[in-house]
């Protein structure tokens, strides 16, 4: 029964919506088959944590915010998933940061990355940039080295959510500072990231909008942050005793 027919009641309707969206994506071209896999790995850690925000992520929120606010260039890199997921939060951060979006997948595939840019535009995002043939950055050798010349290559700030680990590092060696959003805090992309949001795309991008809509000056969060606790508090409340998922997540 497709997620649109459940009662908002069911306990797994945010997720069954979810799931739902992610194949749509797929339907039309824009998320890959591998993309299901990585859904299904994120969705394990959501559980883990109760799939709810916790205070690790919203400290991460904060500094994001600051450090977009702070950014003289910043770039949200946009990829199947994140794009099937949440194209509207995704151009709506982009707007309150004054960032460009830019188109980059792991499987190489021009059809997809238009189809990428149509479901931004659509979504009501005024240019999305696509990755040149002309311009790469350096450290990495697959298809995900190319980039705009008016964007990632020239950015301070990146916010790549839902990245893989290689291309994380590369960015950082490139000299740009990384935001990501992935809920496996023990990933290579979690923990090369500058800042890490360990929580759900779908529930952090509109706070992370909101943190920075009213993040009028800089705060000293940004230079405070501290990735490695936020990771090990992630970690402790999946592992721990009275971990999450021990009560049914609420409202889902
Ligand atoms: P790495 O190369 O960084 O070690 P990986 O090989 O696990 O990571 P991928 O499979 O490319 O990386 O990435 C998918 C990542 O995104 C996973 O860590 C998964 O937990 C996370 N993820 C998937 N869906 C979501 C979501 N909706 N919100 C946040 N994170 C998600």
């Amino acid at each position: 029964m497709p997620a649109s027919d459940v009662p908002a009641s069911h306990p797994r309707y945010l997720s069954l919506l979810t799931r739902e969206r992610i194949v749509a994506g797929v339907e039309r071209g824009v998320t890959s088959l591998h993309g299901l896999i990585a859904h299904g790995r994120g969705e394990a850690f959501d559980y883990l944590i109760g799939e709810r925000t916790h205070p690790f992520a919203t400290g991460a929120i904060a500094a994001a915010a600051a450090a977009l606010k702070r950014a003289r260039h910043p770039v949200i890199s946009v990829n199947g998933n994140a794009c099937a997921l949440a194209a509207a939060d995704l151009m709506a951060l982009a707007e309150a940061a004054g960032a460009r979006l830019e188109v980059n997948i792991f499987h190489s595939s021009p059809a997809r990355e238009l189809a990428i840019r149509m479901m931004l535009l659509e979504a009501g995002a005024r240019d999305v940039l696509m990755p040149s043939q002309t311009h790469a950055i350096q450290h990495i050798d697959h298809n995900r080295k190319w980039v705009h010349p008016e964007g990632i290559l020239i950015a301070d700030v990146v916010c790549v959510p839902l990245e893989d680990g290689d291309r994380c590092e590369a960015l950082v060696k490139n000299g740009k500072t990384v935001i990501t959003i992935d809920l496996n805090p023990l990933s290579r992309t979690a923990r090369t990231a500058q800042i890490t949001i360990v929580d759900n795309l779908t529930r952090c991008l509109p706070l992370l909008v909101q943190a920075v809509r009213e993040c009028t000056s800089p705060p000293e969060s940004l230079n405070a942050w501290d990735n490695a606790a936020a990771l090990a508090a992630a970690e402790a409340a999946m592992r721990g005793p009275q971990a999450a998922h021990s009560s049914p997540p609420s409202g889902q």
